[in-house]
């Protein structure tokens, strides 16, 4: 894989609206910036390699490279990547309560990494207002602090890419799939260098099969008058409900999906994985059952944690369904098949987008849109 610079990063990605504003290529340098969920570089560069390119979940990944890193094993693709065991799972009895999206599987499993001393912190994602705000949390109360998802773009590995001048040792990171990616390609560091060390000690990546672009949802919810600072939970209850549930101060508005749909961006369509499968764990909503997780583990240290956390009364795991898993693995597939139709449509496996000439023309300041 040939890796280029920023200017080829923003006329392969940005340009074609692709970026899902991950946060990967974010203070890695004064340049890449994040503001209201977009990202873009407040001055131009004409470095001809960068990280901010070769960190692109959007852009030549080398899934190969990325199996033999973290599975030791080629990449033999498959609905949902690398597998150990399959179940469900929820919080159990000795682990905090709080406010969960789902079981609070994800919560509970950091905290309990964290005092394990598995992790000295984690890389979660917290809301300012609606917009989505990575966070750096070291404590199990900032931990409950950050669980609900936010089903919005968050660039939420721009937090890793400074979580190690804070002295810390070993992050937990919970993340979607492109920001799953993001990470898996930034911990392979790409460019080789010296100074680099990856201090990841856990991942945990959610389901995802789309999120939505926060300025558009701003809008959306500005033209519908419906006060945003009055959010106070969004849930995407599983099919065939084809709703989207906001939790207001004092009533809950319900949206057709098919409209929160239209505010999805691009580089969602072009992404093939629906469980994060560069991650020890993997967790979602278990269909029918809200108050459940489903729960993917995928390598020995992500199977030493959860039986752990199962001995010591901070995790339930259950059989997963026959049914369930029929299902996930039906969606993860068709998943991976709309990815490429969209990739085709868009030309994005066509000579020149993979091969792309070296641009001329320099950027001068960008702004955000
Ligand atoms: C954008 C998005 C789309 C999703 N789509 C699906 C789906 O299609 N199918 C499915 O089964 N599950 C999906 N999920 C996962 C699901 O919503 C729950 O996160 C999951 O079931 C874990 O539940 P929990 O109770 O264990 O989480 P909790 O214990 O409540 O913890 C939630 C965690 O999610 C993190 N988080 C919240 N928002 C974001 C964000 N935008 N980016 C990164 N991290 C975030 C928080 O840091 C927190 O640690 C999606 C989640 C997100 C954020």
């Amino acid at each position: 894989m040939q890796i280029f610079g920023p200017e080829e990063l923003l006329q392969r990605i940005h340009g074609q609206d692709l970026c899902t504003a991950c946060g990967a290529c974010v203070d890695l340098c004064p340049y890449f910036k994040t503001h209201k969920g977009k990202i873009s570089p407040i001055f131009s560069c004409d470095r001809s390699q960068g990280r901010c390119y070769a960190h692109c979940p959007k852009i030549d990944v080398d899934f190969n490279r990325l199996s033999e890193t973290f599975f030791n094993k080629p990449y033999k693709e498959s609905p949902f990547g690398e597998v150990r065991k399959i179940c469900m799972s929820k919080k159990g009895v000795n682990a905090p309560e709080g406010t969960f999206q789902n079981g609070g599987t994800v919560s509970a499993l950091t905290i309990f990494a964290l005092q394990q001393g598995l992790i000295d912190a984690a890389v979660l994602t917290d809301r300012n207002g609606i917009i989505p705000k990575p966070r750096l949390v070291d404590s199990p109360r900032e931990i409950l602090e950050c669980a609900t998802s936010k089903y919005m773009l968050a660039p939420t590995i721009a937090c890793v890419n400074t979580a190690g001048e804070k002295g810390y040792k070993s992050l937990g990171v919970v993340g979607t799939p492109c920001q799953m990616t993001g990470l898996a390609q930034l911990r392979c560091n790409p460019l080789y260098r010296k100074d680099f060390n990856d201090i990841t000690g856990l991942v945990l990546g959610l389901f995802c099969s789309w999120a939505i672009d926060t300025s558009r949802f701003i809008e959306f919810l500005e033209a519908k008058e419906i006060n945003v600072a009055a959010i106070k939970a969004m849930d995407i209850p599983p099919p065939p409900a084809e709703i989207f549930v906001l939790t207001l101060e004092d009533s809950v508005v319900e949206f057709p999906l098919n409209e929160i749909r239209e505010l999805v961006p691009k580089g969602c369509t072009i992404c093939p994985d629906l469980t994060s499968e560069w991650t020890d764990l993997s967790i979602g909503v278990l269909e029918g059952q809200n108050s459940w997780n489903t729960l993917i583990i995928r390598t020995e240290k992500g199977e030493d944690l959860v039986n752990d956390a199962v001995n010591q009364g901070f995790l339930e795991l259950a059989e997963l369904p026959e049914e369930s898993q029929k299902n996930l693995t039906h969606a993860a597939a068709n998943k991976k098949k709309r990815a490429r139709e969209a990739s085709d449509a868009l030309g994005l496996n066509c000579e020149e987008f993979q091969h792309p000439a070296k641009k001329t023309q320099k950027q001068t300041i960008m702004g955000f849109r």
